[in-house]
């Protein structure tokens, strides 16, 4: 099995050869930036796992507010889209920016495999997707802990307009 996606423009393609071993949905600020939305879907890869195929991309380093960890965005000096980014916190592990797979649905993304983080910081309007494990800031504390998450029966909308 090999899961291919690439940039825009094509001039920027990867694959990787295992499926995710967890999928972020991510509210925090940093990812409402990076996306241009309200969350990023990031489904995450061991770097041994994903490879650059064609081109070369961009990278910009962010320093997290929260952990004081850097973590590089990279992204195609040519069209703009942002495709990958390492987060040097846990290993340099691969999140991927879901929408530049070819087949964006090409994996399990469930209540299961899913971790909903930062829904403190979710914009109005933003669900909460029921049976979700969710948690107000990361899932996984400082000192390497897991929190412990909130699972809602029902969905629930963020904002003035709760359900
Ligand atoms: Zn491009
Ligand atoms: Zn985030």
């Amino acid at each position: 099995m090999e899961k291919s996606g690439g940039c825009l423009c094509g001039n920027v393609r990867y694959h990787v050869t295992t499926e995710p071993f967890g999928v972020v949905i991510c509210c925090c600020r940093f990812c409402q930036k990076a996306t241009g939305s309200d969350y990023m879907v990031e489904p995450l890869f061991e770097p041994d796992d994903f490879r650059v195929t064609r081109g070369q991309t961009a990278r910009y380093e962010h320093i997290s507010e929260g952990s004081g960890h850097p973590l590089t965005v990279n992204f195609c000096r040519d069209c703009g889209t942002r495709l990958f980014h390492q987060v040097h916190r846990f290993d340099g592990c691969i999140g991927v920016f879901a929408g530049t797979f070819d087949n964006p649905s090409w994996y399990q993304r469930t209540p299961d495999t899913v971790d909903m983080i930062f829904t403190d910081t979710a914009p109005n309007g933003a669900v909460i997707p029921e049976g979700y494990k969710t948690y107000p800031a990361h899932c996984i504390a400082d000192d390497g802990s897991e929190n412990d998450p909130t699972i809602y029966d029902r969905s629930r909308v963020i904002g003035p307009h709760k359900m």
